[in-house]
């Protein structure tokens, strides 16, 4: 797993701006987003994709997923979220390494994968700075989803 960038990532080897992490899953900031906020949620283990990642691994991502798409809307004002993972190249993934993105959606006729730009240092310190109040939030949610939150 040496060349994987996320396994890079989450070791801390290779730099990213984190937003979160816990025992079990580390969430970035894309660094070509689709629009402003698109996260990724990556598990701590690698695994290639959803179709081999654990099941607990896959709910627990899924979880913290969950509760970033409710930050978004509930506090953030984001139109709509949406919360997908690609397994497998004809699916689009490009990074090799299970992951689940969250895509806050800002206004409408906003929805495409087409449009990806190169995420500055200015965005992604504000983007941080909006989530950082409500990160409490995905505690909250995986404690009521039956984890112990590690
Ligand atoms: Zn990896």
């Amino acid at each position: 797993m040496g060349n994987c960038v996320f396994c890079n990532i989450v070791t801390g080897k290779e730099e990213a701006f984190r937003v979160y992490e816990d025992n079990s899953v580390v969430v970035i900031l894309d660094k070509y987003p689709v629009s402003r906020g698109h996260l990724l949620v990556i598990t701590r283990k690698h695994y290639e994709s959803i179709h081999d990642a654990s099941p607990k691994d896959v709910i627990y991502a899924f979880s913290v997923a969950s509760a970033l798409a409710r930050i978004y809307r509930n506090y953030l004002n984001a139109k709509g979220v949406n919360v997908v993972t690609n397994s497998g190249s004809p699916a689009g993934q490009m990074v090799f390494h299970f992951h689940i993105h969250v895509i806050p959606r800002w206004h409408e006729g906003g929805f495409s994968w087409g449009h990806r730009y190169i995420l500055d240092d200015k965005e992604a310190n504000e983007v941080i700075k909006d989530i950082k109040p409500y990160l409490n939030e995905i505690k909250k949610f995986l404690l009521e989803a039956g984890f112990s939150w590690r």
